[in-house]
Protein backbone atom coordinates (compact mmCIF):
# COMPACT_ATOMS: atom_id res chain seq x y z
CA UNK A 1 0.00 0.00 0.00
CA UNK A 2 0.93 3.43 -0.87
CA UNK A 3 1.79 5.49 1.78
CA UNK A 4 0.23 8.62 -0.98
CA UNK A 5 -3.38 6.17 -0.88
CA UNK A 6 -6.27 8.59 0.01
CA UNK A 7 -7.28 5.69 2.93
CA UNK A 8 -3.22 6.22 4.27
CA UNK A 9 -4.22 2.62 6.24
CA UNK A 10 -7.26 4.21 7.92
CA UNK A 11 -9.62 1.44 8.44
CA UNK A 12 -13.09 1.05 7.15
CA UNK A 13 -16.12 -1.28 7.74
CA UNK A 14 -18.02 -2.75 5.41
CA UNK A 15 -21.57 -4.93 5.92
CA UNK A 16 -22.98 -7.59 3.98
CA UNK A 17 -19.17 -7.48 2.20
CA UNK A 18 -19.31 -11.54 1.35
CA UNK A 19 -20.37 -10.84 -1.84
CA UNK A 20 -21.93 -8.23 -4.44
CA UNK A 21 -21.84 -4.56 -3.67
CA UNK A 22 -20.42 -4.98 -0.24
CA UNK A 23 -17.53 -7.02 -1.84
CA UNK A 24 -16.43 -5.24 -4.70
CA UNK A 25 -16.54 -1.99 -2.45
CA UNK A 26 -14.13 -3.47 0.35
CA UNK A 27 -11.90 -4.27 -2.48
CA UNK A 28 -11.96 -0.66 -4.09
CA UNK A 29 -11.45 0.67 -0.73
CA UNK A 30 -8.37 -1.63 -0.21
CA UNK A 31 -7.00 -0.29 -3.26
CA UNK A 32 -7.77 3.17 -1.80
CA UNK A 33 -5.55 2.49 0.92
CA UNK A 34 -7.79 1.75 3.29
CA UNK A 35 -7.74 -1.36 5.42
CA UNK A 36 -10.80 -3.54 5.56
CA UNK A 37 -13.56 -5.15 7.69
CA UNK A 38 -15.17 -7.82 5.96
CA UNK A 39 -18.52 -8.23 7.89
CA UNK A 40 -20.96 -10.57 6.95
CA UNK A 41 -23.40 -12.65 9.01
CA UNK A 42 -20.90 -15.83 8.16
CA UNK A 43 -17.00 -15.29 9.38
CA UNK A 44 -15.94 -18.12 7.26
CA UNK A 45 -17.84 -16.65 4.07
CA UNK A 46 -15.75 -13.44 3.84
CA UNK A 47 -12.19 -15.39 3.65
CA UNK A 48 -13.12 -14.97 -0.30
CA UNK A 49 -13.71 -11.05 -0.06
CA UNK A 50 -10.82 -11.07 2.85
CA UNK A 51 -8.04 -12.31 0.30
CA UNK A 52 -9.11 -10.05 -2.49
CA UNK A 53 -8.76 -7.15 -0.37
CA UNK A 54 -4.89 -8.50 0.63
CA UNK A 55 -4.35 -9.21 -3.30
CA UNK A 56 -5.22 -5.00 -3.85
CA UNK A 57 -2.66 -4.59 -1.10
CA UNK A 58 -4.85 -3.60 2.38
CA UNK A 59 -4.38 -5.47 5.58
CA UNK A 60 -7.94 -7.93 5.88
CA UNK A 61 -10.19 -9.00 9.14
CA UNK A 62 -13.00 -11.17 8.39
CA UNK A 63 -15.66 -10.80 11.14
CA UNK A 64 -19.09 -12.83 11.41
CA UNK A 65 -21.80 -10.47 12.68
CA UNK A 66 -25.60 -10.01 12.34
CA UNK A 67 -26.09 -5.81 12.02
CA UNK A 68 -29.17 -6.56 13.37
CA UNK A 69 -28.05 -7.78 17.22
CA UNK A 70 -26.77 -5.28 19.34
CA UNK A 71 -24.72 -7.20 21.60
CA UNK A 72 -22.96 -8.72 18.34
CA UNK A 73 -22.51 -5.44 16.70
CA UNK A 74 -21.19 -4.18 19.76
CA UNK A 75 -18.54 -6.61 20.08
CA UNK A 76 -17.58 -6.76 16.31
CA UNK A 77 -16.73 -2.92 16.01
CA UNK A 78 -15.05 -3.73 19.60
CA UNK A 79 -12.91 -6.78 17.66
CA UNK A 80 -12.00 -4.57 14.49
CA UNK A 81 -10.54 -1.30 16.77
CA UNK A 82 -8.42 -3.86 19.00
CA UNK A 83 -7.40 -5.71 15.88
CA UNK A 84 -7.04 -3.53 12.76
CA UNK A 85 -7.30 -0.36 14.52
CA UNK A 86 -10.34 2.16 15.26
CA UNK A 87 -12.89 2.35 12.37
CA UNK A 88 -13.35 5.68 10.87
CA UNK A 89 -15.28 4.50 7.77
CA UNK A 90 -18.41 2.58 7.53
CA UNK A 91 -20.44 1.30 4.74
CA UNK A 92 -23.62 0.16 6.09
CA UNK A 93 -24.24 -2.26 2.78
CA UNK A 94 -26.02 -5.43 4.27
CA UNK A 95 -29.41 -6.10 2.92
CA UNK A 96 -31.70 -8.60 2.34
CA UNK A 97 -35.76 -8.44 0.26
CA UNK A 98 -38.43 -9.96 1.42
CA UNK A 99 -40.33 -8.94 -1.42
CA UNK A 100 -44.51 -9.21 -1.34
CA UNK A 101 -47.86 -7.38 -2.50
CA UNK A 102 -48.93 -5.91 0.85
CA UNK A 103 -51.94 -8.04 1.21
CA UNK A 104 -49.56 -11.00 1.21
CA UNK A 105 -46.71 -9.44 3.14
CA UNK A 106 -46.15 -10.85 6.56
CA UNK A 107 -45.26 -9.57 9.82
CA UNK A 108 -41.83 -11.72 9.57
CA UNK A 109 -41.23 -10.15 5.80
CA UNK A 110 -41.96 -6.73 7.52
CA UNK A 111 -40.03 -7.06 10.81
CA UNK A 112 -36.63 -8.90 9.23
CA UNK A 113 -36.10 -5.98 6.51
CA UNK A 114 -36.66 -3.50 8.90
CA UNK A 115 -33.89 -5.30 11.29
CA UNK A 116 -31.33 -5.50 8.59
CA UNK A 117 -31.60 -2.16 6.64
CA UNK A 118 -32.96 0.26 9.32
CA UNK A 119 -31.91 -1.26 12.69
CA UNK A 120 -28.53 -2.83 11.24
CA UNK A 121 -27.57 0.71 10.10
CA UNK A 122 -28.58 2.43 13.28
CA UNK A 123 -26.48 -0.04 15.59
CA UNK A 124 -23.67 -0.38 13.43
CA UNK A 125 -23.62 3.54 12.81
CA UNK A 126 -24.02 4.08 16.81
CA UNK A 127 -20.98 1.64 17.94
CA UNK A 128 -18.61 3.13 15.08
CA UNK A 129 -19.34 6.91 15.92
CA UNK A 130 -17.35 7.04 18.79
CA UNK A 131 -14.30 5.95 17.14
CA UNK A 132 -14.76 8.32 14.29
CA UNK A 133 -15.41 11.36 16.78
CA UNK A 134 -12.46 10.56 18.93
CA UNK A 135 -10.60 10.43 15.62
CA UNK A 136 -11.71 13.97 14.47
CA UNK A 137 -12.45 11.92 11.12
CA UNK A 138 -15.11 10.11 9.64
CA UNK A 139 -17.06 8.87 6.46
CA UNK A 140 -20.69 7.09 7.10
CA UNK A 141 -22.10 5.53 3.93
CA UNK A 142 -25.63 3.97 4.42
CA UNK A 143 -27.20 2.13 1.12
CA UNK A 144 -30.54 3.14 0.02
CA UNK A 145 -32.00 2.45 -3.06
CA UNK A 146 -34.60 3.92 -6.11
CA UNK A 147 -37.16 1.87 -4.39
CA UNK A 148 -37.36 4.46 -1.44
CA UNK A 149 -39.24 6.18 -4.32
CA UNK A 150 -41.64 3.30 -4.37
CA UNK A 151 -41.83 -0.06 -5.86
CA UNK A 152 -44.28 -2.12 -6.44
CA UNK A 153 -43.90 -5.54 -3.75
CA UNK A 154 -41.52 -3.72 -1.68
CA UNK A 155 -43.72 -1.77 0.94
CA UNK A 156 -40.69 -3.30 3.01
CA UNK A 157 -38.04 -2.58 1.64
CA UNK A 158 -38.79 0.84 0.34
CA UNK A 159 -39.83 2.46 3.54
CA UNK A 160 -36.61 1.19 4.97
CA UNK A 161 -34.38 2.47 2.12
CA UNK A 162 -36.79 6.03 2.60
CA UNK A 163 -35.97 5.42 6.22
CA UNK A 164 -32.25 5.20 5.85
CA UNK A 165 -32.25 8.68 3.50
CA UNK A 166 -33.78 10.31 6.50
CA UNK A 167 -31.61 8.47 9.16
CA UNK A 168 -28.24 9.65 7.17
CA UNK A 169 -29.60 13.33 7.21
CA UNK A 170 -29.54 12.87 10.98
CA UNK A 171 -26.33 11.38 10.73
CA UNK A 172 -24.94 14.62 8.35
CA UNK A 173 -26.36 16.84 10.92
CA UNK A 174 -25.49 15.24 13.96
CA UNK A 175 -21.77 14.16 13.14
CA UNK A 176 -20.78 16.86 10.87
CA UNK A 177 -18.85 19.20 14.08
CA UNK A 178 -16.15 16.27 14.47
CA UNK A 179 -15.71 15.82 10.63
CA UNK A 180 -17.55 12.84 10.34
CA UNK A 181 -19.77 12.90 7.22
CA UNK A 182 -22.88 10.56 6.55
CA UNK A 183 -23.92 10.13 3.03
CA UNK A 184 -26.45 7.32 1.23
CA UNK A 185 -26.14 6.04 -2.26
CA UNK A 186 -29.10 5.09 -3.89
CA UNK A 187 -28.80 2.44 -6.64
CA UNK A 188 -31.09 1.29 -9.21
CA UNK A 189 -30.46 -1.71 -11.07
CA UNK A 190 -27.26 -3.66 -10.21
CA UNK A 191 -26.13 -7.58 -11.12
CA UNK A 192 -25.73 -9.23 -7.98
CA UNK A 193 -27.24 -12.40 -6.72
CA UNK A 194 -30.29 -10.13 -4.98
CA UNK A 195 -31.48 -9.03 -8.33
CA UNK A 196 -30.92 -12.36 -9.80
CA UNK A 197 -32.86 -13.65 -6.90
CA UNK A 198 -35.65 -11.19 -8.03
CA UNK A 199 -35.35 -12.65 -11.48
CA UNK A 200 -36.07 -16.18 -10.36
CA UNK A 201 -39.29 -15.03 -8.24
CA UNK A 202 -40.73 -13.82 -11.28
CA UNK A 203 -39.55 -16.27 -12.97
CA UNK A 204 -37.16 -14.80 -15.68
CA UNK A 205 -33.62 -16.07 -17.09
CA UNK A 206 -31.17 -12.97 -15.13
CA UNK A 207 -29.81 -12.53 -18.76
CA UNK A 208 -33.02 -11.60 -19.97
CA UNK A 209 -34.22 -9.52 -16.89
CA UNK A 210 -31.28 -7.68 -17.39
CA UNK A 211 -31.66 -7.15 -20.92
CA UNK A 212 -35.25 -6.20 -19.78
CA UNK A 213 -34.22 -3.95 -17.48
CA UNK A 214 -31.13 -2.30 -19.65
CA UNK A 215 -33.91 -0.74 -21.61
CA UNK A 216 -35.57 1.10 -18.87
CA UNK A 217 -32.34 2.63 -17.99
CA UNK A 218 -31.07 5.66 -20.22
CA UNK A 219 -27.73 4.67 -20.69
CA UNK A 220 -28.52 1.28 -21.72
CA UNK A 221 -26.93 -1.20 -19.47
CA UNK A 222 -27.70 -2.66 -15.61
CA UNK A 223 -25.09 -1.61 -12.95
CA UNK A 224 -22.50 -4.01 -11.85
CA UNK A 225 -21.27 -3.81 -7.62
CA UNK A 226 -18.19 -1.60 -8.97
CA UNK A 227 -19.79 1.01 -9.98
CA UNK A 228 -21.21 1.91 -6.71
CA UNK A 229 -18.01 1.11 -4.84
CA UNK A 230 -16.59 4.04 -7.10
CA UNK A 231 -19.08 5.94 -5.41
CA UNK A 232 -18.08 5.10 -1.92
CA UNK A 233 -14.38 5.24 -2.84
CA UNK A 234 -15.58 9.34 -4.04
CA UNK A 235 -17.46 9.94 -0.66
CA UNK A 236 -15.06 8.37 1.73
CA UNK A 237 -12.24 10.20 -0.10
CA UNK A 238 -10.89 13.83 1.23
CA UNK A 239 -12.40 15.14 -1.96
CA UNK A 240 -16.14 14.28 -0.42
CA UNK A 241 -15.09 16.45 3.04
CA UNK A 242 -18.07 19.24 1.91
CA UNK A 243 -20.37 16.64 0.53
CA UNK A 244 -23.21 15.19 3.65
CA UNK A 245 -26.58 14.35 4.28
CA UNK A 246 -26.41 14.01 0.32
CA UNK A 247 -28.30 10.75 -1.62
CA UNK A 248 -26.62 10.34 -4.82
CA UNK A 249 -28.58 8.08 -6.87
CA UNK A 250 -26.58 5.55 -8.65
CA UNK A 251 -28.56 4.20 -11.12
CA UNK A 252 -27.67 5.26 -15.29
CA UNK A 253 -30.08 8.14 -15.41
CA UNK A 254 -32.11 10.14 -12.52
CA UNK A 255 -33.78 7.06 -11.42
CA UNK A 256 -34.02 3.96 -12.73
P1 LIG B 1 -26.50 -9.36 -1.88
O1 LIG B 1 -25.72 -9.85 -3.05
O2 LIG B 1 -27.75 -10.08 -1.50
O3 LIG B 1 -25.50 -9.25 -0.63
C1 LIG B 1 -25.99 -8.83 0.62
C2 LIG B 1 -25.08 -9.37 1.69
O4 LIG B 1 -25.59 -8.92 2.97
C3 LIG B 1 -25.05 -10.91 1.72
O5 LIG B 1 -23.72 -11.36 1.77
C4 LIG B 1 -25.81 -11.23 2.99
O6 LIG B 1 -25.38 -12.40 3.66
C5 LIG B 1 -25.49 -10.02 3.85
N1 LIG B 1 -26.43 -9.90 4.97
C6 LIG B 1 -27.77 -10.13 4.97
N2 LIG B 1 -28.27 -9.97 6.20
C7 LIG B 1 -27.24 -9.63 7.01
C8 LIG B 1 -27.13 -9.35 8.39
N3 LIG B 1 -28.20 -9.36 9.21
N4 LIG B 1 -25.91 -9.04 8.91
C9 LIG B 1 -24.82 -9.03 8.09
N5 LIG B 1 -24.85 -9.29 6.79
C10 LIG B 1 -26.06 -9.60 6.24
O7 LIG B 1 -26.95 -7.82 -2.08
P2 LIG B 1 -26.38 -6.66 -3.04
O8 LIG B 1 -27.19 -6.68 -4.28
O9 LIG B 1 -24.91 -6.69 -3.07
O10 LIG B 1 -26.89 -5.39 -2.21
C11 LIG B 1 -26.09 -4.72 -1.24
C12 LIG B 1 -26.87 -3.52 -0.70
O11 LIG B 1 -27.26 -2.68 -1.79
C13 LIG B 1 -28.17 -3.90 0.02
O12 LIG B 1 -28.39 -3.02 1.09
C14 LIG B 1 -29.21 -3.69 -1.05
O13 LIG B 1 -30.49 -3.45 -0.49
C15 LIG B 1 -28.65 -2.48 -1.77
N6 LIG B 1 -29.15 -2.32 -3.14
C16 LIG B 1 -28.92 -3.29 -4.08
C17 LIG B 1 -29.41 -3.10 -5.37
C18 LIG B 1 -29.21 -4.11 -6.47
O14 LIG B 1 -29.77 -3.90 -7.58
N7 LIG B 1 -28.47 -5.17 -6.27
C19 LIG B 1 -30.14 -1.94 -5.69
C20 LIG B 1 -30.34 -0.99 -4.70
C21 LIG B 1 -29.84 -1.19 -3.43
P3 LIG B 1 -26.06 -13.83 3.35
O15 LIG B 1 -25.61 -14.19 1.98
O16 LIG B 1 -25.49 -14.73 4.39
O17 LIG B 1 -27.54 -13.63 3.46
Amino acid sequence: MSEAAPGSGRVAVVTGAARGIGAATAVRLAREGFAVAVCDLDEAGCAATAGRVEEAGGRALAVGVDVSDAPAVEAAIARIAAELGPPVVLVNNAGIIRDNLLFRMSDDDWDSVMSVHLRGAFLMSRAAQRHMTDAGWGRIVNLSSVSALGNRGQANYSAAKAGLQGFTKTLAIELGRFGVTANAIAPGFIATEMTAATAARVGMDFEEFKQAAAKEIPVRRVGVPEDIAGTVAFLVSDDASFVSGQVIYVAGGPRA
